[in-house]
């Protein structure tokens, strides 16, 4: 015969079950299964082409003004090769064997984010400034092994000053939930701070302007895995002219970080029999953190 404690912890085993198999469903999670697909949740969309714009020309002579390149980590690596063709390029075969050189990993930096966003300051550094409500920074754990980065603040974010809280930041959460985690425990950022007119994608002169910043969380932080979010995140994080369609579910390199581009969660608003790769893409985010050790900063 159970006793009363048993029952009780039995009850509340059953309701946390239950729980986990609606929030599943809401994910349209067909079956229960160990590792679950993502698909079909209908609602509509943010207006920007994330999956479509045109290629975007990487302008890294275009720093922020008032950030010296020299004050910037990353900056002083990104002139080393394009990520891409490190992340692709076979080793040649000479007598000596494999002379690739290993990539340039990212230097830590010991600067805190509250540093970073005084540089930021009251930025009018590109004409973004002018319609925005509030600068949204990058938001999250600061130990993070895992980094999402998206394109710039859609309304909500503008309204609230924080990044993905609108519907797409929603879903965004649902996919973080889904690979085990907590919103909480990963940092969340966005190439632009300031909400561009009608959600159009920046231009990569206002992406030039504020890039450096997000390069200068990253090296504070350090993360092991970043995921870009659609093609203007990827565009500006890794040295790629490709679109994200062909590009995702393939671990890149950003000077020594794993980085893993896929559909954002905007575009899978628009078009949910996308979820599946995206799940696809994430579970390979998953594994890799399941089967690394957490990294010694
Ligand atoms: N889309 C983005 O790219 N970023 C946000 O913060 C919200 C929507």
């Amino acid at each position: 015969m159970p006793s009363e404690i048993e029952i009780t912890e039995l009850l509340s085993l059953l309701r946390d079950t239950q729980e986990q198999i609606a929030y599943f469903k809401e994910l349209g999670v067909e079956g229960i299964e160990k590792k679950p697909p993502l698909s079909d949740v209908s609602v509509t969309t943010r207006t920007a082409a994330y999956e479509s714009e045109p290629p975007l020309a990487e302008s890294s002579h275009h720093q922020g003004a008032g950030i010296s390149t020299n004050a910037n980590p990353v900056a002083a690596v990104a002139q080393e090769a394009p990520a891409q063709e490190r992340a692709t390029s076979l080793p040649p075969a000479t007598l000596f064997g494999d002379l690739t050189p290993p990539p340039v990993r990212i230097q830590k930096s010991s600067e805190s984010f509250e540093e970073i966003w005084t540089d930021v300051g009251d930025c009018t550094r590109c004409p973004l400034h002018k319609n925005r409500t509030n600068i949204v920074h990058t938001e999250g754990n600061r130990k993070a092994r895992l980094m999402f980065v998206g394109e710039a603040p859609g309304a909500d974010e503008d309204a609230q000053a924080r990044p993905f809280v609108g519907r797409a930041g929603q879903l965004l959460t649902k996919i973080i939930e889904a690979i085990g985690l907590k919103r909480e425990e990963v940092l969340i950022g966005n190439v632009n701070r300031c909400r561009p007119p009608a959600n159009r994608p920046p231009t990569p002169e206002e992406a030039s302007m504020c890039k450096p910043f997000l390069l200068r969380e990253i090296a504070a932080v350090q993360p092991e895995v970043i995921v870009v979010l659609g093609n203007t995140a990827m565009r500006n994080l890794l040295d790629i002219k490709q679109g994200i369609t062909r590009v995702r579910g393939q671990f890149q390199d950003y000077h020594g970080v794993k980085v893993m581009p896929t559909f954002h969660p905007a575009y899978l608003l628009r078009d949910p029999s996308k979820k599946k790769e995206t799940w696809e893409d994430l579970k390979k985010v998953r594994d890799y953190l399941d089967t690394n050790p957490r990294r010694e900063s």
